[in-house]
């Protein structure tokens, strides 16, 4: 059973871990102070399925901030608010292809003569959250947090200390936020987009929420426990193809080769990979490698993946 599984490789990961040098273990985000401040030792897996059934272990009920883990659903709403749009295509404006680069690089937007990136690296996701539905500021956050609400089971919330730690921080995201401005990447105020992108990064969410959110992604955009519809299937497809592309930025290739599961990582430690008209699974565990995925995360998925032959390609 899925309890079965998540319960035996959460305690071969943390056995595995043993023989690990403190280099390989990985290291937790520093450069946002309150992420600095997360318990390393925190370890969480939860494992959602098109049905609605959701099994977990570890610290499932405890909230990190999704970071980037909110750049595929944000780009998957902006492809929503603009779907009767003709005029205007989110994809023809952000890009849709690999960088190469880490996911905060500023040499990437300026090595290119067009500028694009793509939804899952800064510069395109703050590009994106400047394109959700027209409206005053208050109304867009909270078009953003519903929308990421209706995803899941309602509970995500707007972690404040996270949102005030980064926003004081942030001065390579305003410097990137400048420079979209200046190429005419986005219209508005950059630091209005900057900040509804910061908002967005400090949500808050368990293992289960977020497992529940890719096992909306697993099931085509219906949610399989409220079973409204939230996303189409081609919205999704465009999504998960986004998170093969560059869910693990620069380590991307690697890993779509090696596990072959869509999966996008944030710099709190959370790590979700859906298997399409399956399941979803999500893991917490704050230590991170140089490209800022989690290690824990990658292993369990890893393990996962070859113990099940999910590779998509198989
Ligand atoms: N909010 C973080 C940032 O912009 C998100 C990065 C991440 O999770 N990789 O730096």
């Amino acid at each position: 059973s899925a309890k079965e599984v998540i319960n035996k490789v959460y305690q071969e990961v943390k056995n595995s871990e043993k023989k690990l040098s403190e280099q390989e273990k990985g290291k937790v985000a520093d450069y946002i102070p309150e992420l600095a401040a997360a318990n390393p030792e925190y370890f969480a897996i939860s494992i959602a399925n098109i049905n609605g059934g959701i099994e977990s272990i570890g610290d499932f009920n405890v909230p990190f901030s999704i970071q980037s883990i909110s750049k595929p659903f944000i780009y998957g709403l902006a492809l929503k608010d603009h779907q009767n749009n003709s005029k205007f295509s989110v994809d023809d404006r952000v890009g849709l292809n690999a960088t190469g680069h880490a996911f905060n690089s500023i040499v990437s937007i300026t090595e290119k003569e067009d500028h694009k990136q793509n939804p899952m690296v800064n510069a395109g996701a703050i590009q994106v959250t400047s394109y959700l539905k027209e409206g005053a500021e208050r109304d867009k956050w909270k078009h953003a947090l519903n929308y990421m609400n209706s995803l899941s089971d309602g509970k995500a919330f707007l972690g404040e200390k996270v949102y005030r730690s980064e926003s004081a921080t942030n001065q390579n995201n305003q410097k990137i936020a400048n420079m979209l401005f200046d190429f005419k990447m986005i219209d508005e105020n950059p630091m209005d987009a900057l900040d509804r992108y910061t908002k967005a990064c400090s949500i808050m969410v368990t293992t289960k929420q977020l497992a529940l959110m890719g096992a909306t992604l697993a099931n085509g955009g219906l949610n399989p426990v409220s079973k409204k519809r939230i996303l189409s299937n081609s919205q999704v497809i465009n999504i998960l193809s986004q998170m093969v592309v560059s869910g693990l930025y620069e380590n991307s290739g690697a890993w779509w080769t090696e596990v072959g599961l869509p999966t996008k990582s944030g710099v709190a430690g959370g790590l979700l990979a859906v298997y399409p008209h399956k399941y979803a699974i999500a893991v917490f565990s704050p230590r991170l490698d140089k490209a800022g995925n989690s290690v824990r995360g990658q292993a369990v998925i890893k393990k996962i993946s070859q113990m099940y032959n999910l590779h998509l390609l198989h």
